[in-house]
């Protein structure tokens, strides 16, 4: 990767990928932000607006681009195709967006192998697992947006809970993002204390039917937000800027990415997301934690519901 490129392309520039944009210019991380859009209108639309923002922002390059600008970019992020419409759930855009994958990982490959994968689109596990399949690149450089926003969303309704500042709270949502996926309780921890063993001793006594309603909570979030505004574009947008900010400054950051097993969890040959340590080059190592057995069989379920999807879709 190109040690001074701080250069992110996105491909898709609806709600998704121009809220990553966004999000991303006021953090300034980068130097180059290329938006891609197969509807160049929309494309040049958003750089333009995002561009008139210029002087309330730190310093980047923000213009529509075509494929060849994916060369020397640090990542490429794919937020292009359908998405969910109310009562859809995320599987259901399968067929379509391994379609479109097909086409866009094949554009990219043209003009980079170096740059890191960034996959968004839903169902982002299938999706992630079509982007290997495709490009053939090294599966530590392919990384699927995951249950990053799944674990944010955790952190956020444990905060809220327990009251307590959610920088402050370490809580993982494991496996797809999507109706399978598995709250941890098992390792969720507020200063350095297992959060199970805080209800012990905390005067709110919290019972098995609250901690239910908070997997609940997180499991149904996306469904609640599309109903009322047709998309979710914000936290998603935030959580891309955290990934992002992981790699590009070689954080070793842990983060529930979705990327390629190969024995961990005792999980094979399917993409879902577990912890693992992010830095410029992408996936360096994995967190094997020690889960609840229920925790871990409802893993390994999951990634059973994934690879019957992927099977289905001639992955
Ligand atoms: P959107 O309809 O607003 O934008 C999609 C964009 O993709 C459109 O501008 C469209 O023109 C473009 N596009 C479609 N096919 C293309 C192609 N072949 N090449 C280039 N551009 C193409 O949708 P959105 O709300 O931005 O959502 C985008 C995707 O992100 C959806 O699949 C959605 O489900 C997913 N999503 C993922 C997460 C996550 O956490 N991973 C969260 C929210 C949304």
């Amino acid at each position: 990767m190109n040690a001074r490129a701080r250069k992110v392309v996105i491909v898709g520039a609806g709600a998704v990928g121009s809220t990553f944009a966004y999000a991303l210019q006021i953090h300034g991380t980068v130097r180059e932000i290329v938006l891609i859009d197969r509807n160049k209108k929309l494309a040049e639309g958003q750089a333009l607006d995002l561009s008139h923002g210029a002087f309330f922002a730190p310093p980047v390059d923000i213009r529509a681009g075509d494929y060849e600008d994916c060369a020397a970019a640090d990542i490429v992020a794919i937020c292009a195709g359908a998405k969910q419409k109310p009562g859809q759930t995320r599987m259901d855009l399968v067929s379509t967006n391994v379609e479109i994958f097909r086409q866009i990982v094949e554009k990219i490959l043209e003009h980079t192998t170096e740059s890191i994968l960034l996959v968004v689109t839903n169902p982002v596990d299938i999706l992630t697992y079509a982007a290997v399949k495709f490009s053939g690149l090294p599966k530590q450089q392919v990384i699927g947006s995951g249950t990053v926003l799944d674990s944010a969303r955790f952190r956020y309704l444990l905060s809220r809970h327990c009251q307590i500042d959610p920088r402050n709270v370490h809580a993982y949502v494991l496996g797809e993002h999507g109706d399978s996926e598995v709250p941890v309780w098992s390792i969720a921890t507020h200063g350095g204390m297992n959060v199970l063993d805080s209800c012990t001793v905390c005067d709110r006594s919290c019972s098995e039917i609250d901690r239910e309603k908070i997997d609940e909570q997180i499991r149904n979030s996306a469904y609640h937000v599309i109903e009322a505004k047709g998309a979710t574009n914000f936290a998603v947008g935030l959580a891309l800027v955290r990934i992002t900010t992981a790699i590009i400054r070689d954080e070793n950051s842990i983060l529930t990415v979705s990327s390629l097993l190969n024995g961990e969890y005792g999980i094979n040959d399917v993409c879902l997301s577990v912890p693992v340590v992010l830095n410029r080059n992408g996936i360096t190592r994995y967190i094997c934690s020690e889960l609840a057995s229920s925790e871990l069989e409802r893993l390994r379920s999951s990634a059973d519901a994934i690879k019957k999807v992927q099977r289905e879709a001639g992955l």
